[in-house]
This record gives structure tokens, C-alpha cells and sequence, in this order.
């Protein structure tokens, strides 16, 4: 497991632990079966993984170590794209994905300029959704933070909603 660890119990007294793994710096979240974590119940985790993409569905280059802000020039036109990959390749992580877009920082501080829900696609353990797109972006600090809202059949495999990492777009 990785670094900053945080557990909590759901309804039903099950524990829910999240974690951030530090070489991918992406928020993982594990759901137990039981009180104890330890029925054999497969554990269902799903992971977000999120990408600001030029028209052409190119990601904008990275501009921060570890891609933690791209970049694009004054008048670029992207949008995000997020994609939830389960940890068991025969339960696909239906449902939808909810892009939260913030102006004026790179850090998703603040209340969000827009919010999209928009419903994944895919098959087998991986499912992606896009954003619609932005207008010609001025100079100046953006970002996004993606979250994966499980369907109800997602629900019946145990999947739960997971965040998704900030990431920060700079227009210059
Ligand atoms: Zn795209």
C-alpha cells in the first residue's frame, strides 16, 4: 500500500480503505466483503486514471514532473478524458464518469466552473468517457478532477465511487 491511508466502514460496517499509491500518485480505493476483509470475497477496486486531450484525442504534453499539469497554447480547445480500469479483468466498471472543470488553478481548489456527467463505455475490466469539449481557452490556470459514479449493476459487483486525481492543464 501506499502513502496518506485513510479507512472508513460503509453501512454495513464494512471496511473501505483508500490510499494513494506513490509512484502512479493515483487514489485507490479497496472495498471489503466483511468486517475483517478476510472472507474471500474478491476485493473490487476500481482506479482513474484521467487525461486532458487536444481535438485530435492527442494528450496535451505534460509540463510537470509526472504529468501532474499539461500544458497547451493560448486559444487551444481540449477535453478530458477519464478511464476506470477494475482490478478483476472479468467485472467491467460500468456507470459514469463526472468531470468537475476549474478555472483560475491548477490545484481543482474552489467551486467548479462547470460539472459534466457523462456515461462510460468499454468492455472487459476498462471503461472510458470524454468531456465535451472547452471554448478557445484564454492564458491562465485550469483543471479537472474526474470522479467514477458506479451504475447499479457496477453497485451489485461491488464497485463504489471512486475519485480520480487533480490534474492541472496550464494555457500559455
Ligand atoms: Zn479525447
Amino acid at each position: 500500500m501506499g502513502i496518506s491511508t485513510s479507512l472508513a466502514l460503509d453501512s454495513k460496517g464494512r471496511p473501505v480503505v483508500s490510499y494513494y499509491e506513490s509512484q502512479q500518485q493515483d487514489l485507490k480505493l479497496l472495498h471489503c466483503g466483511t468486517p475483517d476483509c478476510n472472507d474471500g470475497t474478491p476485493v473490487r477496486a476500481a482506479t482513474v486514471t484521467t487525461s486532458v486531450h487536444l481535438p485530435d484525442h492527442t494528450p496535451a504534453p505534460c509540463i510537470v514532473s509526472g504529468c501532474r499539469a499539461q500544458g497547451a497554447p493560448v486559444g487551444a480547445v481540449v477535453h478530458d478524458q477519464a478511464t476506470v480500469t477494475s482490478n478483476d479483468a472479468a467485472k467491467t466498471p460500468t456507470g459514469s464518469a463526472r468531470f468537475a472543470y476549474y478555472a483560475g488553478n491548477l490545484g481543482c481548489s474552489g467551486a467548479p466552473a462547470s460539472i459534466e456527467v457523462v456515461v462510460l463505455s468499454g468492455a472487459g475490466n476498462v471503461t472510458t468517457a470524454e468531456s465535451s469539449s472547452t471554448a478557445p481557452l484564454t492564458a491562465g490556470d485550469y483543471s479537472y478532477r474526474t470522479q467514477y459514479l458506479p451504475d447499479a449493476a457496477a453497485k451489485a459487483l461491488g464497485f463504489v465511487t471512486t475519485p480520480g486525481p487533480c490534474e492541472g492543464l496550464k494555457v500559455q
